[in-house]
């Protein structure tokens, strides 16, 4: 059996881990922090730094493929893997526009497909021009390295930008337009070498401070948006050469436009519902496309409304857990992270639906939520 190396060990690490050992695949995590949570479920973990390009070495010389779990991994990273001969996917190449806000949104446009007007900043002087282009109101975000609603400011005057440019200490930001949007949806979407690619019914989103909070699978659109959107995703993909499961998301308008917001080259936290409601798991779809073997049907089973559990940095035991489970159509899944910091993901639950999305549904899983709490351990 095939052995995977996997950059990154958190809860996707950690996802594409578990999907991996059902399969009978060896896993070997590459990640900083001990025992972390993909750590605890591969069979080894390398403890180093993403860019220890020794021990990145030896991750490909240990496995026979390699990928990672996330896109604000160092570059060099992955060329030294390619330049060596080893496998690794999605290649430099989707991490080098993914892992840039600017370019990727430019290789989005590049396309034929939409987004939000966007202007680059390097120097504080830029911004007059930027805001001339773009317009208030506007979000600031770091080119690089932010996630999360991390490296991201609302500006409404070209005071507030200059604010926010000088919050950013210098690094390269992109102004975005501010986009009023209805909805917020996602696309996950796997494809192979084969070029074949499966899209996922699309997801609709709710955030709460920059963070993912709700979806809600199948999105409450129409059949011609969800085709829409998820040919955008099919497109980008081909265009982009990835091998592997990818997120797509987007802003729908008021007049039912598609704008990309943003790409991730790796599953996503919107598609956690397909591990209880599809047949096939964005996690193993990934492990199918990069061990070079055919893809499964996207097929979802039962709709699903998943909901993030973050913490709240008021302790470290998640009192509730009883009375969550005891409605039966909740599974759910906790990442082994130690400490619940404020705004960390720490676990989440999907309630699969025997009808429909509505608003009765939403509301029980809002109050399902509500029963657990944050408390310090004894
Ligand atoms: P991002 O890191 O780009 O995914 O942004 C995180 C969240 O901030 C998004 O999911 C939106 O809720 C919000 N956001 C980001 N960019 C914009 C924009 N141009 N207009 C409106 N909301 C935005």
């Amino acid at each position: 059996m095939l052995s995977i190396g996997v950059i990154g060990g958190g809860q996707l690490g950690r996802m594409i881990a578990l999907d991996a050992k059902r399969m009978g695949y060896h896993v070997i995590v590459l990640d900083p922090q001990e025992h972390s949570p993909c750590g605890q479920v591969a069979d080894e973990q390398i403890v180093a730094s993403y860019d220890d390009t020794a021990a990145i070495e030896d991750l490909g010389a240990r496995t026979d493929l390699v990928t990672y779990e996330f896109e604000n991994i160092a570059i060099a990273s992955v060329q030294h893997l390619e330049e060596r001969g080893y496998r690794i996917t999605p290649s430099s190449n989707v991490l080098r526009v993914t892992q840039d806000r600017l370019l990727e949104k430019t290789f989005v446009r590049e396309c034929g497909i939409a987004t939000a007007d966007f202007h680059g900043i390097d120097r504080i002087e830029d911004l007059a021009a930027a805001a001339m282009m773009v317009g208030f109101p506007a979000v600031m975000k770091t080119v690089r390295g932010g996630y999360d609603g991390k490296g991201q400011w609302r500006v409404q005057s070209l005071a507030e930008a200059k604010a926010a440019f000088s919050a950013a200490r210098g690094v390269q930001v992109i102004f975005e337009r501010f986009v009023p949007f209805v909805k917020e949806l996602s696309v996950i979407a796997t494809r192979n070498a084969r070029d074949e690619v499966v899209t996922y019914p699309i997801a609709e989103n709710e955030h709460e401070n920059g963070i993912l909070a709700m979806t809600l699978a199948p999105a409450r659109i129409t059949e011609r948006l969800a085709g829409r959107a998820a040919q955008i995703a099919i497109t980008i993909g081909r265009k982009l050469g990835i091998v592997g499961t990818y997120c797509v998301e987007l802003f729908l308008t008021q007049n039912d436009e598609l704008l990309v917001n943003e790409l991730a080259p790796r599953p996503h936290n919107s598609g956690h519902y397909t591990i209880d409601a599809a047949q096939c798991s964005q996690y193993e779809q990934h492990i199918r496309a990069i061990c070079e073997l055919p893809l499964a049907q996207p097929r979802l089973l039962a709709n699903a409304i998943m909901m993030n559990i973050l913490g709240t940095g008021t302790g470290d035991r998640l009192d509730g857990v009883e009375k969550l489970l005891a409605d039966p159509s909740i599974e759910l899944h906790m990442y082994g992270k130690k400490h619940a910091v404020a705004q960390r993901k720490m676990g989440h639950f999907t309630m699969l639906l025997d009808g429909s999305i509505d608003d009765a549904a939403i509301k029980r899983a809002k109050a399902a939520h509500k029963q657990l709490r944050w408390v310090a351990a004894n």
